[in-house]
């Protein structure tokens, strides 16, 4: 619909960040990623981990849940809009059990609140990206998710989640 071009010629663009007119115009909207939702951590013992999180750090865990789908644990804690969410598998064959083997305790992923999480691994698989999830599951919080794989996100576990409602 809009012809508007910041950029005209062959040659590709640079380094840095495209301008805000793009150059595939022919997508009408990008699903839209709103914030980052949540950072998910791997621990091996979520008692042990959310007692060390309030004690050192002063943060409140405000909710814990069992997710099956994804056979962990968590637990929750408010930073600002953010959130920690804290990952203890509940089963050998967990990803999260094969995380901690493979990697240790640490960050595991990063998840993005979207208004379109179809839309959204459209956009990715259209990038090229190899999914996790094809469709969304049933996450935590009663929230859609899905997951990229690492290897197509530079070495972060990506996650989209979005409210069911939206
Ligand atoms: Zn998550």
């Amino acid at each position: 619909m809009f012809s508007q071009r910041m950029q005209s010629g062959g040659r590709r663009v640079g380094p840095s960040c495209e301008p805000a007119g793009r150059i595939h115009s022919n997508r009408r909207t990008f699903p839209m990623i709103t914030r980052i939702d949540h950072l998910g951590i791997a621990v091996r013992s979520l008692d042990e981990a959310i007692a060390h999180y309030e004690q050192a750090l002063g943060l409140k865990c405000e909710h814990r849940e069992d997710v099956p789908s994804q056979k962990v644990r968590t637990a929750f804690f408010a930073v600002g809009e953010v959130h920690l969410e804290l990952l203890e598998p509940t089963s050998p064959d967990s990803p999260v059990a094969k995380f901690l083997e493979k990697n240790g305790e640490g960050l595991h992923h990063v998840a993005y609140a979207t208004t379109d999480i179809v839309g959204q691994l459209q956009q990715a698989v259209g990038s090229g990206v190899k999914l996790i999830h094809e469709k969304p599951i049933e996450g935590a919080a009663g929230k859609l998710v899905a997951f990229l794989h690492p290897k197509s996100t530079y070495g972060v576990l990506t996650e989209f989640c979005m409210e069911k409602s939206s």
